[in-house]
């Protein structure tokens, strides 16, 4: 954890935009008006609990309005304060801003251990939070638009839309309120295993890029590369489990909140993930050798360390010890700004969070699409250009017949042709393409800039200068 002479997160986050904002000419009041936090209301109300009224406390905080509705997450922990929700919500500002997400940045959340209730009490004490969030219109598809984020999924943003439908029975566009929503629900293929889809698309783009790859002393290809990762939750699982089936990597060891399993030779994801579910627990699990310390698995050897679960677990306290040449910041602010500087002395080469789990607030805003155009991508196009695929395949097939060359399409080829793009490969394909612009922009101004050194400055300088440019033209 984090020591006492280390920033807050929220400090943190600051300390980095400064660092950015002072390679940009911006006056200092727009510096000022973008760095700090707009808004943020904390809400404590009570929920009829096991037979005596239990008091909660959750904050919805809004960073930056240059943009609307203003997006960003609902988490459920007990680590829940208002600087990590402001902290949170001004990351949400920038990494709309770099992947080009129409939002300003927000966040909320609330101080409970969701694991401490059953289902029906999660659906209470949800319900009452979304009401007095609704009410101050600080749930609105209009608005503001939360997500999943840590300990919250589908179901959470299910009870909440629900909640917003009731409250708001004739706005026909209610159900883009929230995202991450079960399908049926009004959900879009593709959002749950977003994040961690982002994170492997973040990887492609970084493997692709030469000079990115020297940089942090890396060679070769993704498959056989040793992934250390933390948190196998739903960005962590999906990331690792990708990574490992679809590109050929190793993934060492997985850390849980009670210890961690290392394996040189690549855990079975799937297995793990399995044993969780069920379990509740990694401890336990066979084929594998269980470290009780999970922390002190963030300093092993590796190619990639993927940490996936809380902010600050890369701090002063072990950034010298880290190993890994190259760190993904799949969870937000998982390394202070203290780590940051020593680990960028180090040469260690960190995707930053506001980049490297963008893929889920980018999937979002495909579903937030989806619900205010009432149709499912692809339905119009789909059967549409099947057939227009199908015309070519049988005119080539005609030529070869008529002109005796005897060439034939292979089965495999026509499958794959023939059929037109579904929703979760439009979804795929909109991601990967928002993925590798968004790290295009970053490497431009990484390898071009000598008074850039990292990523995470060239991805503020981005952002900032988008959000800079929108307050402008509003006249401030
Ligand atoms: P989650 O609740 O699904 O999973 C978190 C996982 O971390 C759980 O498996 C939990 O057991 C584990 N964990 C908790 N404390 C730990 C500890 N001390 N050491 C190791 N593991 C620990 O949450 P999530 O949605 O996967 O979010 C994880 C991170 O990703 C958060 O920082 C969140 O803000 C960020 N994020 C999530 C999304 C999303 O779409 N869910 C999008 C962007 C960013």
């Amino acid at each position: 954890m984090t020591d006492s002479t280390e920033p807050s997160f929220r400090e943190s986050v600051d300390m980095m935009f400064n660092r950015a904002v002072g390679l940009m000419d911006l006056s200092s009041g727009l510096e000022e008006k973008i760095r700090v936090c707009n808004a943020t209301y904390t809400v404590r109300f009570g929920v009829r609990l096991r037979g005596g009224i239990h008091t909660f406390t959750g904050y919805r905080s809004v960073h930056s309005e240059h943009m609307e509705p203003v997006k960003g997450g609902i988490r459920y922990s007990l680590g829940v304060n208002q600087d990590e929700v402001e902290a949170l919500a001004a990351l949400m500002t920038y990494k709309c801003a770099l992947v080009e997400a129409p939002f300003g940045g927000s966040k909320g959340g609330l101080c409970i251990d969701p694991r401490a209730y059953d289902e029906h009490e999660l659906e209470l004490i949800t319900r009452r939070f979304a009401y007095e969030l609704i009410k101050r219109d600080m749930i609105n598809p209009a608005q503001n638009v939360p997500a999943p984020d840590m300990g919250t999924g589908e179901r959470e943003m299910a009870w909440i839309a629900d909640q917003y439908k009731r409250m708001n029975t004739t706005d026909i566009n209610g159900v883009a309120c929230v995202t991450g929503k079960p399908i049926n629900a009004g959900g879009i293929h593709g959002r749950t295993e977003a994040t961690g889809r982002g994170v492997q698309f973040a990887l492609h783009a970084f493997f692709k890029d030469a000079k990115g790859l020297a940089k942090a002393g890396l060679e070769g290809k993704l498959k056989g590369k040793r992934v250390i990762v933390q948190g196998l939750g739903n960005v962590g699982y999906h990331a690792a489990k990708f990574l490992s089936e679809e590109d050929g990597c190793l993934i060492t060891a997985i850390i849980e909140r009670d210890g961690a399993l290392y394996d040189e030779t690549g855990l079975d994801v799937e297995a793990v993930h399995h044993w969780i579910a069920k379990h509740d627990t990694i401890k336990g699990y066979h084929d594998s050798t269980l470290i009780e310390d999970g922390a002190s698995v963030l300093e092993k050897d590796c190619d990639i360390l993927i940490p996936a679960a809380l902010e600050g677990v890369i701090n002063l306290g072990n950034a010298d010890r880290i190993k890994a040449p190259l760190i993904v910041e799949a969870a937000n602010g998982p390394v202070t700004s203290g780590a940051d500087e020593i680990l960028r002395d180090k040469g260690v080469v960190i995707i930053p969070d506001m980049y490297a789990n963008a893929g889920g607030v980018t999937v979002s805003y495909f579903e937030w699409v989806k619900n205010l155009s009432h149709i499912r991508f692809g339905r119009m196009q789909r059967r549409n250009e099947e057939s227009r695929h199908q015309l070519l395949v049988d005119e080539l097939e005609r030529l070869s017949a008529d002109s005796g060359v005897g060439w034939q399409l292979s089965p495999n080829f026509k499958d794959k042709y023939l059929r037109g793009a579904d929703e979760l490969e439009l979804v795929r394909s909109g991601l990967y393409d928002t993925m590798v612009d968004a790290y295009r922009s970053m490497a431009d101004i990484w390898h071009n800039r000598d008074d850039v050194t990292d990523l995470r400055t060239a991805a503020y300088l981005v952002s900032i200068t988008k959000v800079a440019a929108s307050y402008r033209a509003k006249g401030l």
